[in-house]
């Protein structure tokens, strides 16, 4: 069994359909898939039609902008019930944030001089409701200022770069209890990604699990080998799920290949008996 628990598509900031998404799964010999878009489950539909009657079994998840102790949070929320009211509020709200940061970017990138409209974004953004820095990025490839999305991120994108500009994200306690009450599992995504243990030590996720968290995303890229270690000590003192996953964003992300990190079958049935 080969499980990949955590990948975007077009719906956010992946470059594939869900269709699509669901083909290259397939064809990277995936048996499950989690699709987790950042902030919106509009791509499940249509990627539930395209694994349909094929041997991919999709899970379905949300990846949540969150913020903890002063830090952004990824929490993937798997088997959630999107349509439940104060998850969709808070949903709308974060997607909302996205939408309203683009301006202030544009105006930082027009001050030096880069020209990419409202529009270029919304044209590099197409499909998506979950407008981000990478669809800002996908327009001034387009009007020919950098080379790629990495090369946007680096120069202008991120923290500390001239066009940062950051955007709501919801506490992480209120994010957790909402995740539980709407039928959800929740885990946190890569959660030494941007911060190591400084921003998330053992002491901080135990209190996280006394509010429901069920897992770590352990096997991640932006992990190194020893992160991965001492996260798996965790999990294991805590008793937490232990997942792995590419967050493969299609051709927007390098070296995120569908399959890069996998999750055990035995953690996979864990997580799913939680659901
Ligand atoms: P945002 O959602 O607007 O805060 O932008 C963050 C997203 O940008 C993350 O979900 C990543 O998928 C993506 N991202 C961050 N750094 C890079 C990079 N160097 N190259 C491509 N995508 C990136
Ligand atoms: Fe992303
Ligand atoms: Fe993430
Ligand atoms: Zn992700």
């Amino acid at each position: 069994m080969r499980i990949d628990l955590h990948t975007h598509s077009r719906a956010s900031d992946g470059t594939q359909t869900p269709s699509e998404l669901v083909g290259a799964a397939l064809e990277a010999g995936l048996d499950v898939l989690g699709l987790t878009d950042h902030d919106t489950a509009a791509g499940w539909a249509e990627a539930a039609r395209a694994a349909d009657g094929t041997r991919l079994t999709l899970v379905r998840g949300i990846e949540i902008s969150a913020r903890h102790g002063g830090h952004g949070v990824h929490l993937l929320a798997y088997g959630v019930d999107p349509a439940y009211p104060p998850l969709a509020a808070a949903l709308d709200k974060i997607l909302d944030g996205r939408s309203s940061r683009v301006p202030a970017i544009l105006e930082r990138l027009h001050s030096h001089g880069i020209e990419v409209t409202a529009a270029d974004v919304r044209r590099a953004a197409q499909g998506t409701t979950a407008t981000g820095r990478p669809h800002i990025a996908d327009a001034m490839v387009t009007n020919g200022y950098v080379a790629d999305r990495s090369q946007a991120f680096r120069e202008w994108l991120n923290p500390g770069m001239p066009a940062y500009v950051d955007r709501y994200a919801a506490a992480l306690v209120d994010v957790l209890r909402l995740v539980g009450e709407a039928g959800g599992v929740p885990v946190i995504a890569h959660p030494w990604g941007r911060h190591g243990p400084e921003a998330m030590g053992e002491q901080a996720i135990a209190e996280l699990k006394d509010l429901g968290l069920a897992g770590l995303e352990v096997d991640h890229e932006d992990h190194p080998p020893e992160a991965r270690e001492r996260l798996r000590a965790i999990a294991r003192d805590l008793d937490l799920v232990v997942t792995g996953s590419s967050d493969h964003h299609g051709a927007g992300k390098d070296g995120h290949a569908l399959g890069c990190n996998t999750t055990a079958p035995e953690e996979y049935e864990r997580l799913m008996s939680l659901a």
